[in-house]
């Protein structure tokens, strides 16, 4: 194993992540639904000369979040003032890049669900009336004085819209929900990574990653490089299917693309309810995760690839689910058909 912390592990992480950052639009791959809306959104701010309205962008780690409201900002031709929900610890700290906005501009919050109240409160009226209330001295003689902004757009980024309070959701004038992406998607993203990395590859390896990558971009981008360390070593000039299939063994990545709660989840609904249905709080309780993670992050990627299903009673693993783990289903209704 390579042994680096954490900080050096990020810092070479998010150096490729800027190198494959699709810039505009047209280069953005998949999320069809989202892109052609966001096109008309944007032509009709432009031909109107007026700035965004809100933007909430929702969806599991690694699909695009941060990728989209750069790309948004460059096709506005505008300028974004990227921050964190954890970042902005007091008012104060929103007041002095709020008031630092141009007309136009970007704030991009990422983890906008982690805003803390005092934050929050103070958010809202610039995003309702680009004003500030700026409290001027303490106590009974205390005034609110209200500076006016410019016109900006917010965009947030969050992994789980369900922990937003509804008032800063009622915010947003626009959200739009990104989605796992298909293997044929991510097949996209490879090639297009492979040529900007300068590594060979062919295209049936390309399309193991693909199939391997957990429907996310991130991980696609993270396995290509990983991989192209093992064809390096074994002095491979393009990486081929045996020597992916190879570097995937030894990188212990599932061939479904499945990570370790993937398969907590799946193997607790068989081994624990004996394949469902079982609530979802039961199944939160039995696995340690928070009931809210599993349904916003988990679930859907279970449910797209066709390992559970949400029925009415809560969720089932499917036969398809018993064959990937080799168990075998020992009765219950979905086998007795
Ligand atoms: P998030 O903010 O949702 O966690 P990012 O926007 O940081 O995700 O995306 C992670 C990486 O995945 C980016 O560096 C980018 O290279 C890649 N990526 C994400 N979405 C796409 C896409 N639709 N097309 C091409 N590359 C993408």
């Amino acid at each position: 194993m390579e042994r680096m912390t954490t900080s050096q592990r990020l810092e070479g992480e998010e150096i490729y992540e800027l190198t494959l950052r699709p810039k505009r639009l047209k280069e953005f791959v998949g999320q069809k639904g989202v892109v052609e809306n966001l096109k008309v959104f944007i032509q009709a701010a432009k031909k109107r000369r007026e700035s965004l309205e809100h933007i909430l962008l929702f969806g599991p780690p690694g699909l695009g979040k941060t990728t989209l409201a750069h790309i948004i900002a460059r096709e506005m031709g505008v300028n974004i003032y990227p921050t964190s929900g954890p970042i902005l610890e007091r008012p104060f700290d929103l007041a002095g890049i709020l008031s630092n906005l141009n007309q136009g501009d970007i704030l991009f919050i990422d983890e906008v669900h982690r805003i803390n109240k005092a934050v929050e409160e103070y958010l809202y009226p610039a995003l309702e009336d680009f004003a500030l209330d700026v409290m001027q001295d303490k106590g009974i003689g205390a005034q609110v004085l209200r500076l006016k902004l410019n016109q900006f757009t917010l965009i947030g980024a969050t992994t789980r819209s369900g922990l937003l309070t509804s008032p800063l959701r009622s915010r947003f004038g626009i959200t739009f929900r990104l989605d796992y992406y298909p293997a044929k998607d991510l097949y996209k993203i490879i090639k297009r990574s492979s040529k900007i990395l300068k590594i060979e590859i062919t295209d049936q390896a390309a399309m193991e990653i693909s199939s391997r990558a957990r429907g996310t971009p991130r991980i696609a981008n993270r396995l290509l490089r990983r991989v192209r360390d093992f064809a390096q070593v074994k002095e491979k000039a393009e990486i081929d299917l045996e020597i992916c299939e190879y570097a995937l063994e030894r990188l212990e990545v599932d061939k479904r693309g499945l990570d370790d709660m993937d398969k907590r989840i799946i193997k607790t609904i068989i081994e624990k309810f004996n394949g469902g249905p079982v609530g979802i709080k039961s199944l939160a309780v039995a696995v340690g995760e928070d009931a809210q993670t599993i349904e916003e992050v988990f679930e859907p990627f279970l449910i797209m690839e066709g390992f559970i299903k949400r029925t009415p009673r809560g969720r089932e693993a499917t036969p398809l689910a018993y064959d990937h783990f080799k168990i075998k289903p020992r009765h219950g209704p979905l086998f007795d058909k």
